[in-house]
């Protein structure tokens, strides 16, 4: 089945001819044709530059669906000004205040907003129907609400003591501003980063990735109607490397939520680190950085099982997932088995356009990754250790498409099996059965990385004898299930390693990063 239940929001249904799909394709091909402007928004106020730089759709690089205005180092100041500003009435409101804005962003997502961010997904990011109902409109919606339950919660929590000595605790917003980098993959990690530090009572200079803006600007104009207050979150669209430099040397910098590749957030944390001693305040870090993300089989699986979480674990979103399923370990009994079920299934998935709501896979984002998967799979097909055996077709006539590919492997360390790809290309190794012990410790050794993994097995003592080798190699570790789509308030998402701080999207322990606490005792 196409339909991940994979949020909490409860999906809907698009079914072939539907009314909803209907309405939603319409949104899509009137966006399509719109060539939408998007200016920044920097003070509450709409700023547009000289610089107009193209979008193009990654599924039809030869058509402009908007431009944006580019903007450069004054923006950068112009935020954080504009934030700095705005710092001191928007602490001032009760969280009751900023929980309902973020409620009445999410009913707005919910209701009258939700084709236009689905077809912005869709046409910017290249997802499918599903796949931009899930993250831009369940997702973002599950993380606006659960963060203000979250929030109100803690707000709640208040220690009593009956010793004549009154304590308490008060969640006060970091002294300063904020900083959220975002990527292109997930709409709703855009939304959901600047917006879980505002909730928490900060003001927020946010940069989305070039490759998102599209979405971006929809997020941004939903914010607007719900109520946020002008310069609480200002979105700019400047050169990465210089806003992070101009930002990360501000004496008022306080915290930087990042998601991304690895090397640009250990960019960052050196300058924070050369920068340490001119911050009024030691800022908070938190990143979500890359994956190189396991499926471990047990010669007790079920194959079926098997391929269908490799299938959809692997080529859901083009693989374009932190979480996406890259690299198998599967036992020579078993493999024969699960190779022809997953080939029977995918001979089955469509590639192409968002626009039919039956292909499975649309385009990667642009054209660095198209030619990086391409170089993976035309290395694999000329490599003594490795063979393509599905899929190893790449086409860029119209849009950025890679057929779903896997490479066989009888190298556990071949750089497919090593390295983060970002594309629709899942490795395998086959392993002799009475290896189990020894591939465990190589699926823990293989790569620097620890976000998601898998195990599949019927054996519980396997399972347990995985759960325990495997237990730093995942912070998202899943039993006899694919190794994406954790839910907000279910599976709080995040690894540690070079995969990040595991500061847990979706779950308490995230916006708890986002405040600095007080404590008081008062006696009586
Ligand atoms: N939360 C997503 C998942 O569990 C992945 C997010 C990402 O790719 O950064 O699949």
């Amino acid at each position: 089945s196409q339909v991940p239940f994979a949020v909490n929001e409860t999906v809907r249904s698009y079914e072939p001819g539907s009314p909803e799909v209907k309405s939603l394709i319409s949104t899509y091909r009137e966006m399509w044709k719109q060539n939408t402007e998007i200016p920044m928004v920097i003070g509450g106020k709409e700023v547009r530059t000289e610089q107009k730089t193209s979008l193009f759709s990654p599924q039809d690089h030869s058509h402009e669906i908007g431009f944006y205005h580019k903007g450069n180092m004054d923006h950068v100041d112009q935020a954080i000004n504009a934030a700095l500003e705005a710092k001191e009435k928007w602490n001032a409101l009760g969280w009751e205040h900023r929980a309902a804005i973020f409620l009445k962003a999410a009913d707005l997502i919910a209701g009258p907003y939700r084709d236009k961010l689905n077809a912005a997904t869709m046409i910017g990011q290249s997802k499918n129907v599903h796949q931009a109902e899930i993250d831009a409109a369940c997702e973002l919606i599950d993380f606006l609400r659960f963060n203000v339950e979250f929030m109100t919660e803690m707000y709640a929590e208040q220690p009593v003591s009956d010793t004549g000595i009154w304590n308490r605790a008060e969640y006060r917003p970091l002294e300063g501003f904020c900083f959220a980098v975002t990527p292109f993959n997930f709409t709703a990690i855009a939304g959901n980063l600047p917006s879980c530090m505002a909730m928490m009572g900060n003001v927020v200079v946010w940069k989305p990735s070039h490759s998102q803006i599209y979405s971006a600007k929809v997020i941004m104009d939903i914010f607007t109607e719900a109520g946020l207050p002008a310069g609480v979150i200002n979105m700019i669209f400047t050169d990465g490397a210089q806003t992070a430099e101009k930002i990360l040397s501000h004496p008022d910098f306080a915290g930087l939520h990042f998601t991304g590749s690895t090397g640009v957030f250990q960019g960052m944390w050196k300058m924070i680190g050369n920068n340490i001693h001119t911050y009024k305040t030691y800022p908070r870090i938190v990143g979500e950085t890359g994956g190189k993300d396991f499926v471990m089989v047990h010669p007790s699986a079920n194959a079926a099982a098997v391929a269908t979480a490799l299938v959809r674990g692997a080529f859901e979103y083009q693989g374009q997932k932190c979480s996406a399923a890259s690299r198998a370990y599967i036992p020579k009994s078993l493999w024969e088995e699960v190779k022809e079920i997953m080939g029977a299934q995918l001979k089955t998935v469509k590639v192409g356009t968002p626009e039919d709501p039956s292909n499975f896979v649309n385009a990667v984002i642009d054209k660095k990754s198209f030619e990086k998967c391409k170089n993976y799979i035309e290395r694999a097909k000329n490599s003594g250790d490795s063979k393509v055996i599905f899929g190893g077709t790449c086409d860029d006539t119209k849009g950025w498409f890679v057929h779903p590919t896997v490479i066989e492997t009888t190298n556990p360390q071949y750089e497919s099996m090593c390295e983060e790809i970002f594309g629709p290309i899942l490795s395998v190794y086959i392993y002799e059965d009475a290896d189990w012990q020894k591939t465990l410790k190589l699926v823990d050794e293989t790569s620097p990385y620890s976000l998601t993994g898998s195990i599949f097995s019927q054996d519980r003592y396997a399972i347990a004898e995985a759960y325990k080798a495997l237990e730093n190699a995942a912070g998202n570790f899943y039993i006899n299930d694919k190794p994406t789509g954790a839910v907000v308030g279910q599976q709080p998402f995040g690894g540690a390693r070079a995969s990040g701080t595991n500061d847990k999207a979706g779950s308490k322990m995230n916006l708890l990063r986002w405040v600095s606490v007080r404590s008081i005792k008062e006696t009586f």
